[in-house]
């Protein structure tokens, strides 16, 4: 047992700690703009040519091959990489022109399928703080913040390519990515205080759910329509005592159709099915009761996400009456431990 543990562990600090996040591809880019950090270069290498670029660079879609303009020069290739001058990691910001700019630390690699596709290579660490700054309020207690954390980085380890080209996607689909926070922001040292720290179930690290608000109870894995397996973490229903004494209501009424006809299910599927045609709000949750009436369905519920894991809600509100945030992960993932898995600077 602890020579496997060592094993492990021996494993993987020797890999590299980062994660492939495919970024803004929400916004289905046909051009980007990539603009190096004050004082930076970015150095985009496609087939065999290397081009330093000093100043904001255009990236365009041309069929199955990319083009870069650049210093007034335009080069296609059917993919780029960007680094800094030494192949490690750059700074820089991305944009989609007129809708959304990043900035982002790490290499980026753009590719052309329906759209633009690019893919930044970042170090894990630095990806947590990112989804932690995203995901919480910026009143959020510190304890809690910890939880979030220790959450963000097990998913993002154990979410290793869920997507052909990255791991991760930066939509609800996977995970939210905001633009990485600064040195003294809470999210950052909320990271730093539980640098490397994972859930674990058996041998595997938690691909942790986690959701805004449970409505006063967490759900199981098969409650929300998932398959249970052995190996795999069943999630369990714990009670949410702030959630159950300030429920977090809501109320929708729906047309009666083919597809939501499926509500009565009550399982996530039937959910992302209903949400994915009519909208993000259209059904907050699963934890609902619903009637018909005049051709219509009439739906009473509570909580906000899947109710899978931490309820974010339930946990700043532990955190505010002192518990720390082991205690808030083994409350919300029974049966887990911690464990650090990516060593210490
Ligand atoms: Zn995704
Ligand atoms: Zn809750």
């Amino acid at each position: 047992m602890r020579t496997s543990l060592l094993v492990l562990l021996l494993s993987l600090c020797a890999t590299a700690q980062t994660v492939k996040i495919g970024v803004l591809g929400l916004f289905k880019p046909q051009a980007l703009e990539l603009t190096p950090a004050p004082h930076q270069v970015l150095v985009f290498q496609g087939g065999t040519r290397r081009i330093v670029v000093t100043r904001t660079a255009r990236v365009e879609q041309a069929g199955e091959a990319v083009r870069l303009i650049a210093d007034g020069k335009t080069r296609s290739e059917a993919k780029w990489r960007v680094t800094a001058r030494d192949d490690g990691p750059a700074i820089f910001t991305l944009a989609v022109p007129g809708r959304i700019h990043r900035t982002y630390t790490g290499v980026l690699t753009i590719e052309s399928g329906k759209s633009l596709e690019p893919v930044v290579e970042m170090d894990v660490e630095r990806a947590v703080a990112s989804a932690v700054a995203a995901e919480s309020p910026p009143n959020a207690p510190v304890e809690a913040l910890k939880a979030q954390a220790v959450v963000s980085r097990s998913y993002f380890l154990a979410a290793k390519g869920r997507h052909a080209n990255a791991d991760l996607c930066d939509t609800t689909h996977c995970i939210f990515l905001g633009d990485p926070p600064g040195a003294r922001h809470r999210a950052t040292q909320a990271t730093e205080a539980t640098r490397g720290q994972v859930l674990r179930f058996g041998d595997q690290t938690l691909l942790a759910m986690f959701s805004a608000s449970c409505g006063g109870r967490t759900q199981t894995l098969s409650a929300t329509g998932g398959t249970p397996a052995p190996d795999r973490y069943p999630y369990y229903t714990v009670e949410s005592t702030y959630c159950l004494k300030h429920p977090d209501a809501w109320h929708r009424a729906l047309p009666k159709t083919a597809l939501t006809v499926r509500l009565n299910e009550k399982t996530e599927a039937a959910r992302l099915a209903v949400v994915r045609r009519l909208g993000w709000s259209t059904v907050p949750s699963t934890n609902y009761e619903m009637r018909e009436s005049g051709g219509r369905f009439l739906l009473e519920g509570t909580g906000h996400g899947h109710g899978l894991g931490l309820c974010e809600r339930g946990a700043e509100a532990m955190a505010r009456e002192g518990a720390g945030y082991q205690r808030i992960l083994s409350y919300y993932y029974p049966n887990t431990r911690i464990e650090t898995v990516v060593p210490a600077p």
